[in-house]
């Protein structure tokens, strides 16, 4: 399998550092308020990863972290409010009780398009003494300072840092001006602990006192911590790169003194005409907010499985509406050939495999599908690859389709049906025309389409 990596700005092969078990971190949400699209395109793409390799015969531990304290409104220069408790204040709760409900609420989202659980879902706020121990590491070894109860990190000791994000010091600089913060040796100095001042809600005791953890460390000791000092592959969104995944390998690295991930990943964003969609704009769908409009909440995941993860992906409900259909279409399909003859494959499962081991090629997979729902397998061997393939596409392909549930055929209709597709199969259209008399005595109307046999049953 080969897969691109943001760090070398190419693909490479996967080598997992054991044998036939790939270790995967993924950045997690934020949980101060509903996921949206965006975020579940992001956390799709890490998904349909783990399938393909489960696919592809490897086992997979996968860790996605929940963020609940430290996320500040200004995560480039870390300023701003905790973005907890910004959401704590306005909703009149705790952070724990902002916590609690935001991630069961991503859960449940996550569950809508059959993104399957990771292992483990680790909450920052416990693990904050593991920070601490990288925090006091990062001390001893030379790459961070304390001034008033506040540890930064100093980016000018590790001279690596920049090559994830390729970000020049000039534009770090830049990108500070205004309010530098005279604390700080270089303006794009992070905070890895920062001193409570006035705030007493979400606040540790420390070495270096009250206070409490930046956003990059949690990531380096949720992720170290769960899969070890190396592990495979870790991913995130295209704006997770800087600042937050430079911040992450200058910490990582900078604790163990070697590299620790073996593969950088980034999704490409969802935009909403033309611009990301995000939170704080306020130009997002929520996953049930399109099922509430009649929309199967899988047909996004549909959608997102047509673009490559590393291309910007434009959201629009025609786009949406068009993969309903489709997905609606698809599994009529796949329950019309199930239990058809099988036969021999072809070369169909060999090309899907090529297409998810080059780095994730989902369209190139869903092309292969439509190929074969074309193709002239017999029905049972294009159901059962299909039916295969969704353990990658998770569509529930194998789904009744409420509008052709089983129960609204008259008895022996299916058999029929069968019969009849079969018959087309071999061309044998004195047996077809007859089978469809048959079952239009039934009341069920059969037409012939070029993707096969369709059906409806009259209304009584
Ligand atoms: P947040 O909860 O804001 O920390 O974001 C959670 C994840 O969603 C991060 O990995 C982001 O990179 C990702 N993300 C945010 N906006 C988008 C978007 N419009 N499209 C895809 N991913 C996004
Ligand atoms: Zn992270």
């Amino acid at each position: 399998m080969r897969l691109y990596s943001t760090l070398a700005r190419r693909r490479q092969d996967l080598d997992p550092l054991e044998p036939g078990h790939v270790r995967i971190y993924s950045c997690g949400p934020t949980v101060y308020r509903y996921a949206h699209v965006g975020n579940l395109r992001t956390y799709l793409f890490a998904d349909v990863l783990c399938r393909s390799l489960e696919y592809l015969g490897h086992r997979v531990t996968q860790v996605m972290n929940i963020t609940d304290v430290g996320h500040l409104t200004d995560d480039q220069f870390d300023r701003g409010e905790d973005k907890m408790l910004l959401s704590a204040r306005q909703e009149g709760r705790s952070a724990e009780a902002i916590a609690e409900f935001y991630t069961s609420a991503f859960l449940d989202d996550a569950r809508l398009v059959n993104i399957r659980p990771a292992e483990h879902y680790p909450r920052a706020t416990a693990y904050v003494p593991r920070m601490q121990e990288l925090i006091a590491r990062l001390l001893e070894r030379g790459h961070a300072y304390e001034v008033d109860g506040t540890v930064y990190y100093d980016i000018g000791s590790f001279p690596d840092y920049g090559k994830l994000s390729r970000n020049a010091t000039d534009q770090l600089l830049a990108g500070a001006r205004g309010e530098p913060d005279p604390r700080k040796r270089h303006p794009g100095d992070f905070t890895l602990w920062k001193a409570a001042g006035g705030k007493r809600l979400q606040v540790w005791d420390s070495p270096w006192g009250p206070g409490f953890p930046g956003w990059h460390i949690e990531c380096s000791a949720m992720s170290t911590a769960l899969l070890g000092e190396r592990f495979d592959i870790h991913t995130g969104g295209a704006d997770n790169v800087f600042p937050h995944h430079e911040a992450e390998i200058a910490q990582s690295e900078g604790v163990f003194g070697h590299r620790v991930v073996g593969c950088w990943m980034h999704g490409e964003h969802l935009l909403l005409s033309g611009a990301r969609m995000a939170k704080s704009a306020g130009n997002f769908f929520r996953i049930t907010e399109l099922g509430e409009q009649g929309y199967d909440p899988l047909s996004f995941r549909y959608l997102a499985l047509q673009a490559r993860y590393r291309a910007k992906l434009n959201f629009s409900v025609d786009g949406l509406a068009g993969a309903d259909r489709a997905l609606r279409q698809l599994r009529a399909r796949v329950r019309e050939w199930r239990g058809g003859p099988d036969g021999p494959r072809g070369d169909f499962d060999g090309r899907f495999r090529s297409a998810i081991s080059d780095d994730l090629d989902l369209p190139g997979a869903m092309a292969l599908v439509s190929e074969l729902t074309r193709s002239d397998l017999p029905a049972g061997a294009r159901a059962s690859l299909l039916l295969d393939w969704d353990r990658v596409l998770g569509l529930d392909l194998g789904r009744a389709a409420p509008e052709q549930a089983a129960p609204d055929l008259p008895d022996g209709a299916a058999d029929l049906l069968a019969r009849r597709e079969r018959a087309r199969e071999s061309r044998d259209f004195v047996a077809s025309d007859r089978l469809r008399d048959e079952l239009a005595a039934l009341g069920v109307r059969v037409t012939d389409t070029k993707e096969g046999q369709r059906w409806e049953v009259a209304r009584r």
